[in-house]
């Protein structure tokens, strides 16, 4: 069944802008705000950007907003996280429609991380939609085009390394590299901290005016926001680094000090930020750890 665009039959889409879509995926949770949004670009020629979680209710949603007369020509993943994903193979396969994205779950990992992952560090699998493969592998600044809009794909390893944020004219989907409502969760070997501050600097250098994150609302003051991100990161080092100082501790103990009237169900996202600082101070040589391959592995300075 097929509704017209802009219309009101489904309360969880909203029309951003003329041509563009916002449709929230049933999935609300506290690492999901309301849950994750698919958005629906173009007029005549359309393309989805993150078809979100394999959910039957949210198919349905998005084939009644697709509206009559029109064609969906791509669709774009901005990472291969299952709330993003999930419902890739799905709907392209419905709608005749070519999925594109950077690769698969360990496409884009840097060598650091690499080498990390032969000293012993475990591959994250919590979340990461390990069966995705896209149809077309996209290069960092491809550009995808209609006969109505052009689109480039900016290469964000951070988050996952395989992140894509996604340049329209002066706005920029930016998956869960960039959200207004909450910071990226970073678990390594997928996500990376140095990739992560890499990719923010490379997308402030873009000047966008606005971002479409993947969950929650737009970002109106992008600049800012970035700038925010960069140094919660970097005081987040520093707070580490200081409580090394005087001691070795392990990534529970260091959790619990830094992280102190944190909600318990988000105890474990903290310990995974925690663990994704040590593994990149790892990496720049100002730590060291006994056995990387223990959760209860001790950590120093080195
Ligand atoms: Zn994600």
């Amino acid at each position: 069944m097929q509704g017209s665009l802009g219309s009101n039959a489904n309360s969880r889409a909203v029309k951003l802008q003329d041509g563009l879509m916002r449709l929230t995926a049933p999935n609300p949770s506290p690492m999901t705000s309301t849950g994750t949004n698919t958005y629906i670009l173009g007029r005549k020629e359309l393309t989805i950007i993150d078809p979100g979680p394999n959910s039957e209710v949210h198919l349905r949603n998005i084939m009644k907003i697709i509206p009559n007369n029109t064609k969906v020509t791509h669709i774009l993943i901005t990472h291969s996280h299952l709330d993003h994903s999930g419902l890739a193979p799905k709907l392209s396969k419905i709608l005749n429609a070519p999925t594109l994205a950077f690769g698969t779950a360990l496409d884009g990992l840097s060598n650091d991380m690499k080498n990390i992952c032969k000293m012993g560090l475990a591959l994250e699998t919590y979340g990461i939609d390990t069966d995705f493969v896209p149809d077309h592998y996209l290069r960092d600044k491809e550009k995808i085009s209609s006969r109505e809009w052009e689109i480039v794909a900016h290469h964000t390893p951070g988050h996952l390394s395989n992140h894509i944020c996604y340049q329209y004219l002066d706005k920029l989907f930016t998956g869960d590299h960039i959200m207004e409502w909450s910071t990226s969760v970073i678990s390594p070997p997928e996500g990376d901290i140095s990739q992560f501050i890499n990719s923010c600097e490379k997308i402030y250098n873009l000047h966008c005016k606005k971002f479409y994150p993947g969950h929650g609302i737009p970002v109106e003051n992008p600049g800012e926001r970035i700038v925010e991100l960069i140094e919660h990161r970097k005081k987040r080092e520093i707070e580490i680094l200081n409580f090394l100082k005087n001691r070795e501790a392990t990534i529970s103990q260091i959790t619990r000090y830094i992280y102190l009237n944190i909600d318990q169900n988000l105890l474990s996202v903290a310990s995974r930020n925690v663990k994704a600082h040590l593994i990149d101070l790892i990496i720049k040589k100002q730590v060291t750890v006994d056995d990387i391959s223990s959760d209860t592995a001790i950590y120093s300075l080195l």
